[in-house]
C-alpha cells in the first residue's frame, strides 16, 4: 500500500460502527460489562493487550485506538499511545525509560520545554541530564557511558535546524545498551521512519501536522516492541489520557496529511530559496536548501520537508527586526506550526560559537497554504520595513556625530 492510500484507510473499522466511516467521537468513563463472563472476558482482553480493548475511559476509547493504531501503522513502530499534549508525550515516555543513577544525552537543539523537564524534573529524580552537540562531528560515542539508558534526538532541531546522523547514533547508542527516543514533528510520520533508522520510540507533536488546523492540543508516543512494556505502564500509572474531541481533530487532520505537507514543503521551499537571494537576509537555515550543511542527510534520510525553517536577517537591530515583524500581513506572529496559515516568532537561539556563527536578528517562520506568491510579497514588505529602519538608524546616527563634534 502506497503511503496516501494508508492515510485515508489507518485506523478505520466502518464495519464496527454501523458503516460510519469515521471512528465516532466515543465519550466514557465507564464501560460496562453485561455479565459476570462479559466482566472477566475484558479483564482478559486488556491484559492481552488486544488492539481495541476498552475497559475503562482513561485507558483510552475507540476513539483513542483509531489514533493510536493510524500513527503505529504510520511511523512503522509495533503500538502508540495518545496524549493530551506532544510534551505530555515526551515528558511520559522519558519518565518510562529513566530512572535513578541513570544518565541521558539530549541535542541542545531539541525543544526547549523537553530540555527543561530533564533539567528541572528528572534531575530532581537522581536522572544526570548531559547536553550534546549534534553537528560537532564528535561520535556521540565517546559521550556514551555504561549507565547511558537514553540518547535524545530530535532531527532538525528546533530553531537551528541541524540534521542529524540518526543511524549512526543508533548504532552506537545501541552498541552501549541505551534507547535512543526521537522528537519526530517536523520529519512526521510521512517523511522520516524512525524505526527504519534505528530509533526505539519516536514522538509527534500531533498538535502540529496531525491536527493541523490550530485548534488542538495532542501527543503520540510510538514504541517498538522492546520499549513499549515500559511507556505502556508509566503512561497507565501516571495517568495519562487525552479528550475524544481532540483525538477525533487529530483523526480528521490525518487524512489530509500527506495532501498539506506536499503544498507546505513546496511553498515552504520556494519561499526560502527566494529569501536566500535577498540582501537584507544573512543566512536560511531550511534542510531542503543545497547551502544547508546538513543537507545531505536530509536527502539521505528524509522523503519530505515540512513548512518550518529559521531565517537570519543581516541586521542585528531590534528595532529593525520589530519593522520586519510589523510589517508582515500574512505571517501571524505566535507559536507552534504545522497549522494551515503561515507563522513568525523571533528567536535567541539556545547556542552560541561555532554553532550559530550569525550576527543578525533570527526568526522562525512557517509557511502555511496561502498562495506562496502573497507570502513572498508579504516577505518583501516586511524586508523592506526592516532596510528603511536600518537607515533611519544610521541617519540619526550620523545627526548625531554631526551635532556632537567628539
Ligand atoms: C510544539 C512542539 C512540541 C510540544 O508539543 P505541544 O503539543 O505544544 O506540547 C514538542 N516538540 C516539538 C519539536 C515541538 O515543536
Amino acid at each position: 500500500m502506497k503511503e496516501s492510500t494508508h492515510l485515508v484507510c489507518a485506523g478505520r473499522h466502518p464495519e464496527r460502527f454501523g458503516g460510519v466511516v469515521n471512528t465516532p467521537i466515543f465519550r466514557a468513563s465507564t464501560i460496562l460489562a453485561g455479565s459476570m463472563a462479559e466482566w472477566e472476558e475484558m479483564k482478559r482482553a486488556r491484559a492481552a493487550e488486544e488492539p481495541g480493548a476498552t475497559t475503562y475511559g482513561r485507558y483510552g476509547t475507540p476513539t483513542t485506538h483509531a489514533l493510536e493504531e493510524a500513527i503505529a501503522g504510520l511511523e512503522g513502530g509495533y503500538r502508540s499511545l495518545v496524549f493530551p499534549s506532544g510534551l505530555a508525550a515526551v515528558s511520559t515516555a522519558l519518565t518510562a525509560l529513566l530512572s535513578a543513577g541513570d544518565h541521558v544525552l539530549v541535542t541542545d537543539s531539541a525543544y526547549s520545554p523537553t530540555r527543561a523537564f530533564l533539567e528541572r524534573v528528572l534531575a530532581r529524580f537522581g536522572v544526570e541530564v548531559e547536553t550534546y552537540d549534534p553537528v560537532d562531528g564528535k561520535p556521540i560515542e565517546a559521550l556514551l557511558r555504561p549507565n547511558t539508558r537514553v540518547v535524545y534526538v530530535e532531527s532538525p532541531g528546533s530553531e537551528t535546524f541541524d540534521i542529524q546522523d540518526i543511524p549512526a547514533i543508533s548504532a552506537a547508542a545501541h552498541k552501549h545498551g541505551a534507547y535512543v527516543v526521537m522528537d519526530n514533528t517536523w520529519g512526521t510520520p510521512l517523511y522520516f521512519k524512525p524505526f527504519v533508522h534505528g530509533v526505539d520510540v519516536s514522538i509527534q507533536a500531533a498538535t502540529k501536522y496531525i491536527v493541523g488546523h490550530s485548534d488542538a492540543m495532542l501527543g503520540v508516543v510510538t514504541c517498538n516492541r522492546d520499549t513499549w512494556p515500559l511507556v505502556k505502564q508509566t503512561t497507565h500509572d501516571m495517568g495519562q489520557t487525552a479528550g475524544p474531541d481532540d483525538i477525533y481533530l487529530a483523526l480528521r487532520g490525518l487524512r489530509t496529511l500527506a495532501v498539506r505537507l506536499q503544498r507546505h514543503w513546496q511553498s515552504g521551499l520556494r519561499v526560502a530559496q527566494w529569501l536566500e537571494q535577498q540582501p537584507q537576509v544573512e543566512a536560511v537555515l531550511h534542510p531542503a536548501l543545497p547551502s544547508h550543511p546538513g543537507h545531505a542527510l536530509w536527502k539521505r534520510d528524509f522523503t519530505g520537508a515540512c513548512g518550518l525553517f529559521s531565517v537570519v536577517l543581516r541586521t542585528t537591530s531590534k528595532a529593525s527586526l520589530t519593522a520586519f515583524i510589523d510589517a508582515l500581513e500574512h505571517f501571524g506572529l505566535g507559536v507552534s506550526w504545522g497549522g494551515y496559515e503561515s507563522l513568525v516568532i523571533p528567536f535567541t537561539p539556545g547556542c552560541a560559537g561555532p554553532r550559530w556563527p550569525y550576527q543578525g536578528q533570527a526568526v522562525r517562520l512557517h509557511v502555511g497554504l496561502e498562495d506562496p506568491q502573497d507570502l513572498i510579497d508579504d516577505l518583501r514588505r516586511g524586508l523592506m520595513a526592516c532596510s528603511t529602519q536600518d537607515a533611519r538608524a544610521q541617519n540619526e546616527e550620523a545627526d548625531y556625530d554631526q551635532t556632537c563634534p567628539t
